[in-house]
């Protein structure tokens, strides 16, 4: 089980957990893409990773909720790497509002990149490793908010739980061209995405940020622990290398016990 010689297009993998996936797939052999709305941080991160990993790697700009700009990227991908063998859907934002305040504006938004954007993504991906014929995996970055809810994230509670129903179709659709499809599904991940909340959360509720941390995000973990982005990217490489349908339509939980399934 290796992804050594494997392709992977990763979405977000300018920064945060994408980022961490990238280096990690490239440092077990894998060619890699990154795929971010950022073209310039995604070029750097591409020409870091290939000189570190001494790995093909390339960079593709790409808006997960564009369909054009999906298509072109995977056909650039295909172009400079030669297949597409993994896909992680990870590209996300969030948006923290109370549900009677949030803009309808701002839900469309949020839906379009986590659902849209993995819709279009899982498509295009799909239809390479269809004409490949050598199977594929597809990992979606869900969250503990693919199986539970927190107040204030409306919209990113309802997009991650519908990436495990994405999943299971892609499973079951997928099985007869040895594509198999899982969801990963972490806690609190210190990444731009969570700094920039904790002041937001601690606006909205009423307390500091320090209790953000340790009263809403670590509260419920057994050893009040951040999970790591290399954590999640362990977990990634797993899935990607795991290559029979034994594992397949599932979602894993790595999340230093907040959720337990
Ligand atoms: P991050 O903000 O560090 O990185 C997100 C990346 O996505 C950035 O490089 C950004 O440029 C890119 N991006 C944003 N919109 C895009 C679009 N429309 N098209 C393409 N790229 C786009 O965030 P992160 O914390 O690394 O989050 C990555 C994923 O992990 C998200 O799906 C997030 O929901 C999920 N997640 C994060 C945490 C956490 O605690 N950080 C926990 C669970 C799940």
């Amino acid at each position: 089980m290796t992804i050594s010689g494997k392709a992977a297009l990763i979405t977000g993998a300018a920064s945060g957990i994408g980022r961490a996936i990238a280096e990690v797939f490239a440092g077990a052999g894998a060619r890699v893409c990154i795929a971010d709305i950022s073209i310039d941080a995604a070029q750097q991160a591409a020409a870091q990773i290939a000189a570190t990993y001494d790995v093909k790697a390339c960079a593709v700009e790409m808006d997960v909720s564009d369909e054009s700009q999906v298509s072109a990227g995977f056909d650039a991908m295909a172009a400079q790497l030669g297949s597409v063998d993994i896909l992680v859907s990870n590209a996300g934002i969030q948006i923290i509002s109370p549900l009677v305040d949030l803009k309808y504006e701002d839900w469309k938004r949020l839906m379009a990149i986590h659902a849209d954007g993995a819709f279009l993504t899982t498509r295009a991906a799909m239809r390479k490793m269809i004409a490949q014929g050598n199977g594929g995996a597809v990992i979606y970055m869900g969250s503990v908010h693919s199986h539970q809810a927190s107040p204030l994230k409306a919209p990113y509670v309802t997009a991650k739980h519908g990436l495990l129903g994405l999943a299971k179709v892609v499973a079951k659709e997928g099985a007869e061209h040895r594509i198999r499809a899982n969801v990963i599904c972490p806690g609190f991940v210190r990444t731009p995405l969570v700094d920039k909340q904790i002041p937001e959360q601690a606006r909205t509720l009423g307390i500091t940020e320090a209790e953000v941390v340790k009263n809403v995000m670590l509260k419920e973990t057994v050893d009040g622990e951040f999970t790591t982005a290399h954590d999640v990217a362990q977990t990634a490489l797993f899935l990607a290398g795991f290559d029979t349908a034994a594992l397949t339509g599932q979602s894993i939980t790595v999340s230093h016990g907040w959720h337990m399934q």
